[in-house]
């Protein structure tokens, strides 16, 4: 435990320490804000930290569990063992945030750790790889970098447990190497976000949220809502709150505004870019290929099969698709692939509840977005296409720790084993199941 709390206080520190380069390093490869820096990859990392380092002793503690007539003179418990040495793969939107908070709960567990952050947040990347290895014992913590053949490599390698944030078709060439040595793993993915807007609804405030949540970052967030859908009249009452929203928050020229970033690279700009001709552009629809700027961007009457709606944006777009009502809704939602996050917007908790028990998701947020992330309470992870597996808090605690059951018994006390000994009779094994077997509990009759 000493060791784990002396390792998790480093990486404190190196955030701490680092907290200026952190943001600069996110601003150089995505031209993020501060604020947004600072909340996503200093506060909710260091609130990670700090939760671990609170309930340490706690999370790794046996945990006893009940036990039957036959065993109540022994010890049942669940100890929780490190896998060992896990491998820890990250992408390039929240760079530090998704390579360390995992980071945590794998030293938290007691895990030796490799991680490999993505080639293309080129600055984050430089700075985890030679300041970080400064604050961890590099006999147990150390730092890849480099592209998909770098990491083919290191994957060819076995690991105990490999935990990977990115994209599906990585994905999958990720489990396809694990699956070479049946390592165990954790796949947060991506999707598309769905996010529901109802017809009784405070549309400012929902515009302001999905605004918020849709263009934090450029829109490259695995949680940024895909794609709103409405009927087409709560569309129009929806636009003029959403231009609205847009105005206030970066003004009558969102370029110059310090607090609007930018496309990772050519590739991704130019993929984003292409899907401005789909639908309707209602707001925004600018772009600047040498600032790599995509305006927020708002596109109405999409429909479902144009290419905005087959694929994670991953950009500034917002893409509005229009159904008759809420049940057309629930439908097009179930089509389609479990995605990470549902969204619902209604001022009625009736349509909310509707929402979240008739669909499937990863993580579901009502009314808002993005405020969940600031619960370390709330597992995340996703589901179907968008991953397995859950992490932060305990749940990352839990993702990198094997629950080991055991059982210690008393070498006396051979009397009491005998029944389980042949030459077996039918009394025998009568006691053994009555000290075993385990009975439906009776319907309550008191009352
Ligand atoms: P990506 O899948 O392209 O890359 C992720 C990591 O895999 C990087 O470190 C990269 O170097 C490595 N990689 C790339 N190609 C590889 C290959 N052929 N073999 C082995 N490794 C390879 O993802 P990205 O573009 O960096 O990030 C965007 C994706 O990540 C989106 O789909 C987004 O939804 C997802 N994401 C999910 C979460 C989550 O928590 N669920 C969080 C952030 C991002």
């Amino acid at each position: 435990m000493e060791y784990r709390r002396t390792q998790l206080e480093a990486l404190g520190r190196f955030l701490e320490e680092n907290r200026c380069e952190i943001l600069q390093a996110v601003n150089a490869d995505m031209r993020r804000p501060a604020y947004e820096g600072d909340l996503s990859e200093f506060s909710l990392v260091m609130n990670e930290v700090n939760n671990a380092l609170n309930n340490l002793c706690r999370w790794m503690q046996d945990e006893s569990v009940s036990k039957n007539l036959a065993t109540i003179f022994d010890s049942a418990f669940i100890r929780k063992d490190p896998y060992g040495v896990v491998l820890i793969i990250s992408p390039f939107n929240f760079p530090f945030h998704t390579t360390l908070i995992p980071l945590v709960g794998a030293i938290a567990a007691g895990n030796c750790a490799i991680v490999k952050p993505s080639e293309l947040s080129r600055c984050s990347e430089k700075l985890m790889a030679e300041v970080l290895p400064n604050y961890l014992d590099p006999d147990t913590f150390a730092v890849v970098t480099g592209g998909h053949e770098p990491t083919a490599r290191l994957l060819e390698n076995k690991f105990d447990y490999i935990f990977f944030t990115g994209s599906p078709p990585v994905g999958k060439i990720v489990m396809t190497a694990a699956a070479k040595h049946l390592t165990p793993l954790t796949m947060e993915l991506g999707g598309q976000n769905p996010c529901y807007v109802d017809c009784c609804c405070d549309f400012q405030n929902a515009a302001n949220r999905i605004v918020w949540g849709k263009f934090f970052n450029a829109g490259q967030s695995c949680i940024a809502p895909n794609y709103v859908i409405c009927t087409a009249d709560t569309q129009d009452r929806l636009i003029p709150c959403l231009r609205q929203a847009i105005h206030s928050f970066y003004g009558c020229n969102p370029q110059e505004s310090p607090d609007f970033g930018r496309m990772i690279n050519d590739k991704h700009f130019q993929r984003v870019r292409s899907l401005l001709d789909c639908g309707r552009v209602v707001i925004g629809g600018e772009t600047d290929e040498c600032d790599r700027y995509i305006a927020p961007t708002v596109l109405a009457d999409v429909k479902e099969w144009e290419p905005v709606m087959q694929e994670e944006i991953f950009g500034p777009v917002l893409p509005i698709l229009t159904v008759a009502n809420l049940e057309e809704a629930i439908q097009y939602i179930n089509s389609r692939d479990h995605p990470l996050i549902a969204y619902a917007f209604s001022c009625s908790s009736k349509v909310v509840d509707r929402v979240l028990s008739c669909t499937c998701s990863g993580i579901f947020s009502g009314n808002d977005v993005l405020m969940h992330m600031s619960l370390v309470t709330l597992p995340f992870g996703g589901i179907g296409c968008s991953g397995f597996g859950k992490y932060h808090g305990k749940f990352s605690f839990d993702t990198f720790t094997h629950q080991r059951g055991c059982l210690t018994r008393c070498m006396g006390l051979e009397a009491l084993n005998s029944v389980r000994y042949p030459p077996y009779t039918e009394r025998k094994l009568q006691i053994l199941k009555f000290g075993t077997d385990i009975r439906r509990w009776n319907p309550c009759t008191l009352l």
